[in-house]
């Protein structure tokens, strides 16, 4: 009999939960040779992009960050350490190495990619922590000698990590200030949004912390073009900010193999249902993670939520229990204030984020966060996690 066949594509936060998950869920099949899990990471390292905000921010070092791969992966996971070139939806198989594999069901977890390249003048002028460790911690480097001058941070939408451009300007501040520099130093944020965040409730702790840490904010601020020689940033709506330093979060989209596979919009993102994670009511495809066009945080909480949810939905479609799984849309996302204070921007698809006092209760559990995500991964935290929260899902049943 032949081996009915689950493929991931993407070795980030969601499609290593995927693979844990789907493996510890089929146990059983796996182990009697009637099911197999393979996961195809275009990295031998996992890096926890979180961290990238320490190396920028504090000059931590990167490979504390980093781990391979293979050691996070349940033994039973068919570990394939190269890129998939194309997917073929219609005939059910994916394109690597010049060979074919086919799928009985396939799991796109390719994430997001930040692209200063689509600006006129923004990957020449400026500074950014998202594209990856190496460019934080040129970041860092360029802080470390900045001692004067305009310091703009400028956020660009559609980004991962709602947080990360708040938390940066807080950071870059806090810095200044610990450096006896902050009196020399001019610092402006600036967002496309109409807050200082875009959820109200986050803008109302997030605004009057700015104007007492003299951080100047400039909202509706869609970024235009830089002038690289001028040192000048222009804005859509006719504004200009002048900085000797610009730190930027681009603005991402999808993966390269979602354009080349025409599988996605315009920006790279995947059609997906908000709830089932299931790509344009497929039964045997999912999308996870970064890489859909739902409009909720792109992080890693909900890669790791919606990650969970299409195991569920796969191993329930594959022994035919007529149960659906539904994401119920909870985020849970840190949000750093600078000294040693955090909120939580927590919510779901029903309830919007409500305001919270800045705690160092939170800041804590965001700093342990990096030493327990490895675990995390391995779904070994997952039952504490619900105790805490509840389920990120609700069941529905269909009747057949
Ligand atoms: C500075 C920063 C701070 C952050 N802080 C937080 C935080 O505090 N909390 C939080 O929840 N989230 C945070 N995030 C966001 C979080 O890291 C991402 O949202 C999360 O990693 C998304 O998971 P994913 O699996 O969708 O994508 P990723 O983790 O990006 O994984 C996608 C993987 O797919 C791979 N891939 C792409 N194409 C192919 C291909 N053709 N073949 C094989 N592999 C492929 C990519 O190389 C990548 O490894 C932060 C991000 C940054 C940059």
């Amino acid at each position: 009999m032949t081996p009915k066949r689950v493929v991931v594509v993407g070795g980030g936060t969601g499609g290593t939960i995927l693979a844990n998950k789907m493996v510890s869920l089929l146990r059983s099949e796996t182990s009697e040779g009637k099911a197999e899990v393979h996961l195809f990471a275009d990295s031998t390292e996992h890096v926890f992009s979180p961290g990238n905000l320490d190396i920028a921010f504090r000059g931590m070092v990167p490979a504390s960050f980093r781990r391979r791969e293979a050691a996070l992966l349940n033994r039973r996971v068919v570990l394939h350490e190269t890129a998939v070139n194309r997917i073929d939806l219609m005939n059910r198989t994916i394109l690597y190495d010049s060979k074919v594999l086919n799928y009985d069901y396939l799991v796109l977890a390719t994430g997001s990619v930040a692209r200063p390249d689509v600006i006129e003048g923004l990957k020449e002028a400026s500074h950014n922590f998202h594209t990856g460790q190496e460019d934080a911690r040129k970041t860092w480097e360029a802080l470390s000698r900045f001692s004067k001058g305009k310091l703009v941070v400028l956020t660009n939408i559609p980004h991962k990590c709602p947080p990360s451009p708040v938390e940066a300007v807080f950071l870059v501040e806090e810095l200044m200030r610990e450096r006896g520099l902050r009196d020399k130093v001019e610092i402006y944020y600036a967002t496309p949004y109409t807050r200082a965040y875009p959820a109200p409730a986050i803008a109302d702790v997030v605004e009057p912390l700015m104007e007492k840490r003299g951080i100047r904010l400039y909202n509706m601020f869609n970024t235009d073009y830089v002038d690289t020689k001028l040192r000048k940033v222009y804005s859509i709506e006719g504004e200009e900010l002048e900085f000797d330093m610009l730190i930027t979060v681009p603005p991402h989209r999808g993966a390269d193999i979602v354009f080349r596979s025409e599988i996605g919009d315009a920006e790279g993102w995947i059609p997906t249902d908000r709830e089932t994670m299931r790509y344009s009511n497929s039964d045997d495809v999912y999308v996870v993670g970064d890489a859909t066009n739902i409009p909720i945080s792109k992080s890693g909480v909900v890669a790791h939520l919606e990650a969970i949810v299409a195991a569920e939905n796969i191993t329930s479609d594959y022994f035919g229990t007529g149960k659906v799984y539904c994401y119920t849309g909870r985020i849970n996302c840190p949000l750093e204030l600078g000294g040693n204070r955090a909120v939580f921007v927590s919510a779901t698809y029903e309830k919007p984020p409500t305001r919270q006092k800045p705690s160092e209760m939170k800041y804590l559990m965001k700093r342990t966060f990096a030493s327990i995500y490895w675990e995390m991964l391995k779904g070994r935290l997952d039952p504490l996690f619900d105790l805490y929260f509840g389920k990120p899902y609700r069941v529905r049943v269909v009747e057949h």
